[in-house]
């Protein structure tokens, strides 16, 4: 019987609502399973800046770092908006992935085949599926590296620096191709390669790497093609690898591609297998409280994080086979209803999850 340590920020907004069923669907799964999840809750983001006037206290962070994982609803809302940068939710979410080294961030865009008709994309090019995983850098290139600002040939101008270093690549292609390997086999990397520099050496050192990992396909795609292509014909990609700025913009297209925000989820992972597992939707303050939000996402983060932190495969697979179930049963929150669905709020289609496990 494995015993978890899971440090658990519920958030703000809809946080609480949707973490709530991922957290009795992890207990489900340990009823079954004979694991022993133990939770510690902690505050971070607006709930946090409510009870410590910080959005992120020391202490959120020391318990996160003592934990085996974490799990994370959302954070902000209006009631925060007009706070100074430091003191507003978002900083609690950067700052909590920096004081955690969350270097690789994995945002898989799936549809579902109950839900194919959602997305944007014609049913001619989407099919009736689509699983991509867009594994993206997450804490160098030009969001970490000099910014500022000097007087040019045009007078005032602002700089921020591109920079990527041989490790820093290694580490994340290695996570991209691990990750294949328990995928489809193929990975594009994006890059642009074309016109930088550290673009060329990103390339490089993908391709070295690749050779350790001979039954994954490789290809190269610069990031303007690969824009084009993720709506052009999206089923041609398996792992998608690639920087931070590119990653960030390639891995909102890719989720919005799939039409139903409240069914992603996402992983942010450390070295060894420390991560946090978040929905990729914010906390939806429109909709806090009314058992109106889906759930899925969050259950799903749930899944990845059996997966990714815990290597309980098996376990994941059953959380991700009893939601594929219940959406075949048409089970449905508001977002991803139609007109024949069965509507139900957020603790009904927890509880449709659970009857499927
Ligand atoms: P949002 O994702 O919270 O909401 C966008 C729209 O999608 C809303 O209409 C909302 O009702 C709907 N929606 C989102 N998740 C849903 C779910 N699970 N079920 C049903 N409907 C869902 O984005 P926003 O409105 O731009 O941001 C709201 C707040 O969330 C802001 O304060 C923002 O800063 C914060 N935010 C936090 C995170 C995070 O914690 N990682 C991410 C994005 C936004």
């Amino acid at each position: 019987m494995g015993v978890y340590n899971i440090a658990v920020i519920k958030g703000d907004g809809i946080g609480p609502d949707v973490v709530n069923e991922e957290i009795r669907v992890l207990n489900k799964i340990g009823e079954k399973f004979g694991h022993k999840f133990e939770y510690k809750e902690v505050l971070l983001g607006g709930a946090a800046i409510d009870a410590c006037g910080t959005p992120i206290p020391k202490e959120t962070v020391e318990t996160c770092k003592a934990s085996d994982s974490v799990l994370l609803g959302a954070v902000g809302g209006p009631k925060w908006d007009d706070l100074p940068g430091e003191l507003r939710p978002e900083r609690g979410l950067l700052g909590i992935r920096s004081e955690l080294g969350l270097y690789a961030n994995l945002r898989p865009a799936i549809i579902h085949k109950a839900l194919a008709s959602a997305s944007p994309i014609k049913p001619e090019i989407i099919g009736d599926s689509l699983d991509i995983l867009v594994v993206r850098e997450l804490t160098g290139g030009i969001y970490f590296g000099e910014h500022g600002y000097r007087s040019g040939k045009y007078g005032e101008e602002a700089y921020d620096i591109e920079n990527y270093s041989e490790f820093e690549i290694k580490r994340i292609a290695k996570v991209a191709f691990d990750s294949a390997m328990k995928r489809g086999k193929k990975i594009t990397s994006v890059d642009k390669s074309n016109v930088l520099e550290s673009s060329k050496l990103w390339r490089r050192t993908v391709i070295e790497m690749a050779k350790d990992y001979p039954e994954v396909e490789l290809n190269h795609m610069y990031v303007d093609n690969a824009a084009m292509q993720l709506v052009r014909n999206p089923k041609q990609f398996d792992v998608i690898l690639t920087s931070n700025i590119f990653g960030d913009i390639l891995s909102d297209e890719a989720s919005q591609i799939t039409g139903s925000i409240g069914m992603l989820p996402s992983a942010s992972l450390a070295d060894g297998a420390f991560g946090l597992y978040e929905p990729i939707h914010g906390s939806a303050p429109d909709i806090a409280g009314m058992d109106m939000a889906n759930p899925i996402a969050t259950i799903l983060s749930g899944a990845m994080m059996l997966r990714y932190s815990f290597g309980l495969t098996d376990e994941a697979k059953a959380i991700e086979d009893a939601v594929e179930r219940v959406l075949d049963k048409n089970i449905r929150t508001g977002d991803i209803a139609d007109a024949d669905s069965v509507r139900v709020g957020t603790k009904a289609m927890g509880e449709a999850i659970l009857a499927e496990i």
